[in-house]
């Protein structure tokens, strides 16, 4: 009987060691997926090596059910970067690596996953650079490419921060490293933050490599589709994986390129479970495999922009558009001494509106951005103060005119709009502020004629029908478009020639230290939507209707001066001691009651005093969220800083037990967990 350690999916909070140990008639090789028994359950694992056999074991050992022989197994260097992500997010092992793999895979028995390889393995394998067909041409590069795909040669393995401004030509660098690295008969992995930004860059990878084969791993295909092209990964018979973050943990035996485009967008850090950061795991896993990592962005994360700064990444830069596109002019309008009625600015201030007149006059298209969905933000009785308040959630519920629901966009509680305020019974409710649905309403009412589209969570609710309104905007059926930041990203608009933000000013006195580095981002990135047509770019601009034209991010913005916004927003995080100058981990506790989740965070500092590690971290007192309430659960926060990354890893490791050991005096505590490197605090 041979004894092996495997990794099993145990719940986060059960203090068992990461793994258990069964017995296997046959030697099976690390990384072979199995089936084990755990108490009553019959569960998949992960071989992970040999059990310590200094070790003897307390009781009779249970054997493997079953090997899926018929499947390699997982590579080391697979298993590596698994067990590096769990230590580094303080997660288990098994929960990780398993959650990490399609869930049809860990569902499967030897029998079904031989029936479906044998078919996947009877269709012809990958071409290999000899027998594959020509590439597609590739146009002449400008300097900027040729430079850039220079040093990418002259790196080898190491990290590379693609900077360039949108439509300064990334994706043809990206394919033409690619191209290279197939060459050289290895995979390439190439992540994007959003599912919607996968089919365009799906097209343009398969139309420049034909014959070569091509999958996507994100979460919208249905389970047979992502099993099947992970498992085309695996056996290498894919030449190219495309993905959103969960494919940064795509096995891919021959992995020879990493590119993680728009690397500073949000959505590479997973939300919940393992918070794990696919950006961040894509620089490990170039650097353990020994293969050049990419970095694309307009707006670098200043975490990137920093390593670029002293020298660890390697810094490329795309100075200008292709095909002589400028990037638009800037133009702030200050809203502070702007005429209102009855207090209340209006939509669009008159010389906007007069710009959006002017383009619909030439045929051209306007973007209107505005942050937030819904017809208005809340409901108001001007009679007794009564708002519409979420029961569940300490938020506002959000009036949504076109199905008269107030709804809440925390918990998705919804209720039927009241003909009359509840308290007091006054007919006269009416909405506070501005959505996008109001936004939409006013401008049908200042633009007779014009056609106006919206596209937000709420307009794109069914499949597809995000396509369907993106193909109107492309075919010129639409004037104007108004939406959120859903519509700043990545999308090739040829004909706008203008973009308004309408109400930005928000997020600068966000308590969130990052919320003026991604409202940059939004709008560097929504500036980019005008003026990719070289003959509009002249007249292509940007309007920000804020109250506050001086502050250094407006005035960074209006000289697309990335740099600049960079340095002062560093020089602040340096003199606050923010990251990217310190670590950060966020300890979150959930109970019905506040109190509850406090005195766990409490005790849990008590606990971090006697850990040694300690000495190196400070421990903030619990405050609550910005949304403290959700769905009827009270939310606390405790923030760990730390000046250095290793000494806030040794801290944690030491210091979670103490809290496993710490939760059973906490009755009515929902859940706690710890979120390394959070994004928003
Ligand atoms: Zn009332
Ligand atoms: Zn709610």
């Amino acid at each position: 009987m041979h004894r092996l350690a495997i990794a099993v999916e145990m719940p986060q909070h059960a203090a068992i060691g990461a793994l258990l140990d069964y017995e296997s008639e046959q030697t099976l090789p690390a990384g072979t997926l199995v089936r084990v028994p755990l108490g009553k359950r019959e569960v998949p694992g992960i071989v992970w090596g040999a059990a310590d056999e200094a070790v003897a074991p307390a009781h009779a050992l249970r054997a493997v059910i079953e090997a899926l022989e018929g499947l390699p197994p997982l590579s080391s260097s697979w298993r590596t970067l698994i067990d590096f992500a769990a230590a580094y997010y303080q997660r288990q092992v098994g929960e990780l690596g398993l959650s990490v793999l399609p869930p049809e895979l860990r569902r499967s028995d030897d029998r079904q996953l031989g029936r479906r390889l044998t078919r996947l393995l009877r269709e012809p394998p990958a071409p290999t650079a000899d027998t594959a067909p020509p590439l597609a041409a590739a146009p002449a590069l400008t300097d900027d490419q040729a430079a850039a795909l220079a040093a990418l040669q002259q790196m080898g393995a190491g990290t590379a921060l693609l900077h360039g401004v949108t439509g300064s030509g990334k994706t043809e660098v990206y394919l033409q490293a690619a191209a290279r690295a197939l060459a050289a008969g290895r995979q390439a992995l190439v992540l994007v933050p959003e599912i919607n930004l996968t089919p365009q860059l799906e097209a343009r990878f398969a139309a420049r490599f034909p014959g070569r084969r091509l999958v996507s791993l994100h979460s919208a295909l249905t389970p047979a589709q992502r099993l099947n092209h992970w498992l085309l990964a695996h056996l290498g018979r894919a030449d190219l994986v495309l993905g959103t973050r969960l494919a940064v943990f795509a096995s891919m035996p021959r992995l020879g390129l990493i590119v993680v485009d728009e690397e500073h967008d949000p959505s590479f850090k997973q939300q919940e479970g393992a918070r794990y950061s696919a950006r961040d795991l894509a620089v490990y896993r170039g650097h353990l495999e020994k293969v050049p990592v990419i970095l694309g962005s307009a707006t670098p994360s200043l975490e990137t922009w920093q390593r670029a700064l002293e020298g660890r990444y390697h810094r490329l830069t795309l100075a200008a558009r292709i095909g002589q596109g400028a990037m638009p002019r800037v133009r702030l309008l200050d809203t502070a001494n702007l005429p209102r009625t009855r207090g209340v600015l209006p939509a669009l201030a008159a010389p906007l509106l007069a710009a959006v007149q002017e383009r619909l006059a030439r045929g051209e298209q306007s973007l209107l951005l505005l942050n937030r969905r819904g017809y208005a933000p809340v409901l108001h009785c001007h009679h007794c103060q009564w708002k519409s308040g979420c029961p569940h959630c300490s938020a506002w519920r959000v009036f949504h005119k076109a199905d008269r629901t107030l709804r809440c966009h925390h918990c998705g509680f919804t209720e039927a709009v009241p003909r009359a305020c509840p308290d007091c019974g006054n007919l006269d409710i009416a909405p506070l502020g501005r959505g996008t649905e109001k936004l939409e309403e006013q401008l049908a009412e200042l633009l007779p004629g014009a056609r106006i589209a919206r596209i937000d969570a709420d307009s794109t609710r069914h499949q597809g029908a995000l396509e369907r309104q993106l193909t109107a905007v492309h075919e010129g059926e639409v004037d104007v478009l108004v939406g959120t930041q859903m519509v700043a990203k990545g999308h090739d608009f040829r004909r706008m020639t203008l973009v308004a933000a309408i109400n930005p000013d928000g997020a600068l006195y966000s308590s969130d230290f990052r919320a003026p580095e991604r409202l940059f981002a939004l709008l560097m990135q929504a500036a980019g939507r005008a003026g990719r047509d070289a003959q509009q770019a002249a007249r292509s601009e940007m309007w920000i209707q804020t109250a506050n034209p001086q502050h250094a991010l407006y005035q960074a913005l209006v000289k697309h001066d990335f740099e600049a916004f960079a340095a002062s927003q560093l020089d602040e995080r340096r003199r606050a001691g923010l990251p990217p100058f310190s670590s950060l981990a966020l300890m979150r506790a959930e109970a019905r009651e506040a109190a509850v989740a406090t005195a766990f965070l409490q005790a849990a500092s008590e606990a971090a005093a006697v850990v040694p590690e300690g000495a190196a971290v400070t421990l903030y007192p619990p405050v609550p969220p910005a949304v403290p309430r959700v769905a009827g659960i009270e939310r606390m926060q405790m923030l760990v800083e730390s000046a250095s990354r290793p000494a806030l890893q040794r801290f944690l490791a030491a210091w979670l037990p103490a809290l496993h050991a710490l939760r059973p005096r906490h009755k009515g505590l929902a859940r706690w967990a710890v979120d390394v490197d959070p994004l928003a605090i």
